[in-house]
């Protein structure tokens, strides 16, 4: 009997370990990829759709398209999770897995910031992009604030992206002028692991005439006046506030004794969790890395090998190596990369490639390459 594998979450992970498993252990295990939405989106997508490059429509990609032989895709919720028995209750039915990976990922929480529902946008999600999108189509001036709310959020760089989109959109219609835009942030600098990065990104914000607030949190809105109120006292008005919500695991998590401390610890050279054959992989985990795409991909690879080594026999696979390679956009179609690793030595290491035409046809060939590996053909 194949070994019954069930992954929680078709997202960066989810995708990354399935493809996976299919090339690599197809007879020995039958795969069962669960997630509540019919198609992913990449994360980076979500600022096209924000600026107008692209539709939602365009960007979405249908899970009915993954054609993998050990594969099974289930579009159903998932409402709890025994990580003691592995068994996984959906809004359609009851799953037994032999072994279990939890890469549900991390779920925004506007309302965790008062009146940022009423008053603000987010650009985060699919469908807050596409609001987002719309509310800038009819902006014609006025205050805008890009706020990071909370102190962990996905891919640091993009509300940085978002910032220098902004101005190149304002821009092009012929109105910057007319546009004050903000980007607050309670951390010190734009990429903390990255000095040299940083000192590039808030010499490009200045020279664009974006201001930068760096260890600036935002509390609270006051949408009728509207104002956005700071932690240290002060309040800022705006006409246009685009909020990146607190994070939080999902509720599904949270209640299965999974998580401590709101994320689910692993071991961060297996992702083993401390339930047996329970792996978890992501944004969802507490592994001392950065939540992003690139890194979910490379946990869920480290997966993958682990259970190649546990189902075929063999040596265990050398740990999880912690590099990643981050794309930034930067304004005027052109693309910065941040090759950063996290777990190589007692600090992290980073280096800057200055933005460029290049590395922005790179960052395309990323995207596609993931396109044809997990759903098996680019679309036109
Ligand atoms: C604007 C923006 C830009 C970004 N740019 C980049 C970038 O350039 N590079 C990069 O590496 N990363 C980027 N990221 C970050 C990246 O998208 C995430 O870090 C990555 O998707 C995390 O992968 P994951 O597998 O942990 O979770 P996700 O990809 O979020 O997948 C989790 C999945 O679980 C599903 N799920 C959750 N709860 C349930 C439930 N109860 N039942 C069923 N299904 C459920 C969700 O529907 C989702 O599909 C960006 C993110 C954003 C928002």
């Amino acid at each position: 009997m194949p070994t019954h594998v069930v992954i929680l979450g078709a997202g960066f992970g989810g995708l990354e370990l399935s493809s996976r498993l299919a090339e690599d252990l197809a007879d020995e295990v039958e795969v069962t990829l669960i997630d509540k939405n019919d198609a992913f989106v990449f994360g980076f997508a979500k600022l096209d759709v924000m600026v107008g490059r692209r539709s939602l429509e365009e960007m979405r990609l249908p899970y009915r398209d993954m054609a993998k032989v050990n594969l099974t895709f289930r579009q159903e919720t998932i409402l709890s999770i025994d990580p003691m028995t592995r068994r996984v209750v959906t809004d359609g039915g009851v799953l037994e897995a032999d072994i279990l990976v939890v890469a549900l990922g991390a779920d925004l929480d506007p309302a965790a910031t008062p009146g940022l529902v009423e008053g603000g946008f987010e650009f985060y999600s699919p469908e807050g992009a596409a609001r987002t999108r719309d509310a800038l189509e009819s902006f014609q001036a006025g205050t805008i604030l890009i706020s990071v709310l909370g102190p962990f959020f996905k891919c640091p760089p993009a509300p940085i992206e978002a910032a220098f989109l902004l101005h190149d959109l304002f821009t092009r219609r012929g109105t910057r002028n007319a546009v004050e835009i903000h980007l607050l942030s309670p951390l010190p600098l734009p990429i903390p692991v990255s000095p040299e990065t940083s000192a590039a990104i808030v010499g490009m914000l200045a020279d664009r005439g974006i201001t930068w607030w760096p260890q600036t949190l935002v509390t609270h809105l006051d949408p009728d006046a509207p104002l956005a109120h700071l932690a240290d006292g002060r309040s800022l008005p705006y006409d246009l506030f685009l909020g990146i919500p607190v994070h939080r695991a999902p509720e599904v998590v949270l209640e299965s004794g999974l998580a401590e401390d709101g994320w689910i610890p692993v071991d961060p050279a297996t992702f083993a969790t401390r339930f047996a054959d329970v792996y978890a992989v992501g944004d969802v985990t507490s592994a001392p890395v950065p939540r992003a795409g690139v890194i979910a991909e490379g946990e869920a690879r480290t997966v993958a090998d682990v259970l190649v080594a546990r189902l075929r026999g063999g040596d265990p696979p050398a740990p999880y190596a912690g590099d990643a390679v981050c794309y930034i956009e930067m304004g005027d179609d052109t693309v910065g990369r941040v090759d950063v690793n996290f777990l190589a030595g007692d600090s992290v290491t980073s280096a800057f490639t200055p933005p460029s035409l290049e590395v922005a046809a790179e960052k395309v060939e990323f995207g596609a390459s993931r396109r044809t590996r997990w759903f098996g053909h680019p679309p036109a």
